[in-house]
């Protein structure tokens, strides 16, 4: 076998056959296709990646047959890259030095479940963990948008935030993470525990400091919720109603969402169902809660659209309305217009609809405001996705530099380091690195600044950041 990649000389006929008896996929057109995430949202990661592909796929199905392929790995030197659904945004699983990429889809048991917690293999569906879940009364404290397809141990190692995490904080708040399994990659390779702070050593690491094997996350009691679409004039007056939701003390809510009334032409699912241009505010809330969330939305000026239970949804052969949420917001454009693209945008703390509202205009018609309401660090947060109508990376600088002046920091989407547009390297992560992975072969292309620190011992490295 050649290298696909064109970038490795390694035998990866004799490697497939050392494998076994591990699953492995050898067709260049499958590979190929393993070898991509969802960086296709941004045009410069697009020129950038779409070319950069893996060698060789292994399909561990157990915690044992991970650790003989990252021993043999280990043995060639050969590049690794993890992948769960490979539903990222900006590369992360993409193998830029070529080589193995390892699909965990196969390790998907969930293992254990207790009250407020539930311990699964990394490679298990966030969907399947909330399904095996409700027989006990509960529910994931957050999930993703692409729950459907993402694995629980690529939310962990790329993910964030998501729907819930308005009620229960982002991944990387205290007890939302409760332990991790990590395995070494060496020629023995060790698994390793991870618990609580400790985890965030390995959390949003984008894979390159070790191979998470099992992951304990927290739960919460489960709601009976319904899905809501409330519908506004002015922009403004959507974000205000937003906040005035995450405020509340008589409305829980796991999602807060507004989106711009031109997104909207772009979800012909929601058409006869909600009233045309105007703005939305996208939410869920529990069903006990809802003649407090018409109240409020009417003393505000709105108009409640759309109310749904999932059964009443499904009926009405609706999508989810986290559909219209999160990167899913993004993904309704780009289906019909593949000009589109997105940025990710910080806000002012607390939330301000005023600054919402001066911003507007200054950002000109190519940027279609939608933000998310999160509790990040116990404090209400906001943060923009818009769609921007891309013309050139000249004119996305441009309205990066607008949000900027504006006291909106910009967390650049179109960047695939995991150290993101301009941020600081995280030496603990590259520490770790070195302490799990000491040859460097998990995804280092990622990093900005392994190559500086691959030559310290980890000890070393963690110093780089008390410096
Ligand atoms: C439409 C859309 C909506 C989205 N909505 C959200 C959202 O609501 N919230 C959010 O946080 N993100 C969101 N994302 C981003 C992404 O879907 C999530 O982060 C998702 O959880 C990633 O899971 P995955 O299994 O697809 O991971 P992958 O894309 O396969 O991998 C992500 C990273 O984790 C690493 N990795 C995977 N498995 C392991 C493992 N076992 N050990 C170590 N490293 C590993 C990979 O190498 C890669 O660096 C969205 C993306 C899209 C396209």
């Amino acid at each position: 076998m050649t290298s696909l990649s064109g970038k490795t000389d390694i035998d990866w006929a004799a490697f497939a056959a050392a494998l076994a008896p591990v699953e492995t996929i050898t067709e260049p057109v499958l590979i190929k296709k393993r070898s991509r995430d969802f960086f296709w949202y941004s045009p410069i990661l697009n020129a950038e990646l779409k070319r950069c592909f893996g060698d060789l796929v292994a399909r561990p199905a157990s915690a044992d047959e991970l650790a003989h392929v990252l021993s043999v790995a280990y043995a060639h030197n050969a590049p690794i890259v993890l992948r769960g659904g490979g539903t990222g945004n900006y590369g992360q699983s993409v193998p830029m030095d070529g080589g193995l990429i390892i699909d965990t889809t196969a390790m998907n048991k969930v293992l254990e479940i207790g009250e407020g917690w539930v311990r699964s293999e990394a490679g298990a569906l966030m969907a399947d963990i909330n399904v095996a879940l409700a027989a006990s009364g509960q529910e994931m404290a957050m999930f993703p948008s692409t729950q459907d397809i993402a694995t629980v141990g690529g939310f962990v190692a790329g993910g964030s935030a998501g729907i819930g995490s308005i009620a229960n904080g982002a991944l990387r708040d205290p007890g939302n993470i409760i332990s991790l399994g990590v395995m070494t990659v060496e020629d023995r390779p060790q698994n390793r525990r991870f618990d609580g702070a400790d985890a965030l050593h390995i959390h949003h690491a984008w894979g390159l400091n070790g191979v998470i094997t099992d992951v304990t996350l927290r739960t919460v009691p489960r709601h009976d919720w319904v899905g809501c679409i409330a519908t506004f004039d002015s922009y403004e007056g959507t974000y205000a109603t937003g906040l005035a939701i995450a405020q509340s003390t008589d409305i829980a809510r796991k999602l807060l969402t507004t989106v711009d009334a031109r997104i909207c032409a772009y979800c012909p699912k929601l058409e006869g169902h909600i009233r045309p241009d105007k703005h939305l505010l996208v939410s869920m809330i529990p069903t006990e809660d809802r003649d407090a969330f018409r109240t409020l939305i009417e003393t505000h000026g709105g108009h409640v659209d759309l109310m749904m239970t999932d059964s009443e949804r499904e009926g009405a052969g609706l999508p989810h309305v986290y559909d219209f949420s999160y990167n899913h917001t993004t993904l309704q454009v780009l289906k019909a217009d593949r000009t589109a693209t997105y940025q990710q945008v910080g806000c002012p703390i607390p939330p301000d609809p005023q600054a919402i509202k001066a911003l507007r205009p200054k950002l000109g018609d190519d940027v279609w405001m939608h933000h998310e309401f999160a509790r990040v660090g116990g404090d209400i947060v906001t943060f923009d996705l818009p769609i921007i109508w891309f013309s050139s990376a000249e004119r996305l600088a441009e309205i990066n530099a607008i949000y900027e002046a504006n006291g909106f920091p910009v967390y650049d989407a179109h960047t695939w380091n995991v150290e993101g547009g301009g941020l600081k390297p995280d030496y603990t992560h590259l520490a770790w690195k070195k302490r799990m992975d000491p040859k460097g072969l998990l995804n280092a292309a990622k990093s900005r600044f392994w190559a500086d620190v691959a030559h310290l011992d980890a000890d070393e490295i963690e110093a780089l950041g008390r410096a």
